[in-house]
């Protein structure tokens, strides 16, 4: 089959042939319908120092993902041929200090789909059933490859309390207009989002009129937002850029003793002064990887189900596998939404 795979610490991935994968007894073959590229996946491309270190080469990349189950493992009761799934991308192993404690997210023996066990930029993928979410019967396949992605943007904005507070995105890619649309659905009450991609900031003040969006080019994201909330700042702020400036300004926005959710990858170390931005504000900071095991994929799951928030306009590109280049062109354009491979 056909599949990118990342071969070396060289930039850029190879289309080429690898074997099929195979299933063992508690896992399932999928057929991937559509895969998203993910912010990760551009650092993976330009072999960025934090993300090659959670890889081990060669492997087929990309994790967020929708296909159907065409084989089934001998021991595998939940799913059957046919089934709509997306995998979680972090495999746990249901067994370590973390997992019996309702952390699978930090799992010790955690495997990375995509980073460290064979992903979804390829026609099939193999992953263990238990990893699985099956997604009720009716939904599109591309609504399905965008929910791992939508996981990231309502576990950012559901890692502290959000109903009736006032909160600020830093970062309107994708996963940034999921968390403003999470916030909404979960009930902010002042919602801003700042961007410096043109594009980014029209199609989130399109999507979001009720909320305030900074082109931060344009406008001082802080003063704006200090403006706006009677000197005191934001009670929440969600970092999902990770750029060192903007990781700065979702500090300098935040209220005392607010909370700071910090999710965007930071492709290095950043200079940071804790004492005026942490201790002297008392804020809470929280550290965002990937999704609480299985209950945000509930979230995400009740968020749709609201009707409140449709996050497929988000999708804004796709190209065939083969033309993955053009793809990862227009995913760090800044002129995109989710752009996704079909294989
Ligand atoms: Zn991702
Ligand atoms: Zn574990």
């Amino acid at each position: 089959m056909k599949a990118l795979v990342k071969t070396s610490e060289a930039i850029g991935y190879e289309y080429k042939d690898v074997d099929m994968p195979k299933i063992g007894p508690k896992d399932v073959l999928v057929k991937i319908m559509g895969a998203a590229i993910c912010g990760s996946d551009l650092h993976a491309y330009h072999s960025s120092p934090n993300i090659m270190k959670m890889m081990q080469l060669p492997i087929v990349t990309g994790h967020e993902t929708c296909g159907e189950v065409v084989e089934v493992g001998d021991c595998v009761t939940n799913l059957k041929k046919g089934d709509l799934v997306s995998p979680e991308p972090h495999i746990f192993c249901g067994e370590c200090y973390y997992c019996q404690n309702s952390a699978a997210l930090n799992c010790l023996n955690m495997g990375l789909l995509g980073h460290t066990i064979g992903g979804a930029f390829a026609e099939y993928m193999a992953v263990p059933a238990h990893v699985c979410w099956k997604h009720p019967p009716g939904i599109s396949y591309e609504l399905g490859a965008i929910h791992e992605p939508l996981g990231v943007g309502v576990h950012g904005v559901m890692s502290g309390e959000i109903n009736g507070k006032s909160v600020a995105v830093f970062g309107c890619g994708p996963i940034g207009m999921f968390a403003i649309g999470a916030a909404r659905v979960f009930g902010a009450t002042k919602i801003f989002g700042v961007e410096v991609a043109p594009k980014r900031v029209a199609m989130a003040r399109q999507l979001f009129p009720d909320a305030t969006i900074i082109n931060s080019k344009e406008q001082d994201p802080v003063k704006t937002i200090m403006e706006a909330t009677d000197g005191l700042g934001v009670d929440v702020s969600i970092e999902l850029s990770g750029n060192a400036e903007a990781t700065r300004l979702c500090f300098q926005a935040l209220k005392r003793e607010g909370r700071v959710s910090l999710v965007g990858v930071h492709p290095k170390a950043m200079e940071f002064d804790f004492h005026p931005n942490i201790i002297l504000k008392e804020a809470r900071v929280h550290g965002v990887f990937g999704r609480v095991i299985w209950q945000t994929w509930w979230q995400v799951r009740a968020m749709l189900d609201t009707g409140k928030f449709d996050p497929l306009p988000i999708i804004t590109h796709r190209f065939p596998l083969a033309e993955f280049e053009q793809a990862f062109k227009m995913a760090e354009s800044g002129e995109a939404g989710k752009v996704l491979l079909i294989p």
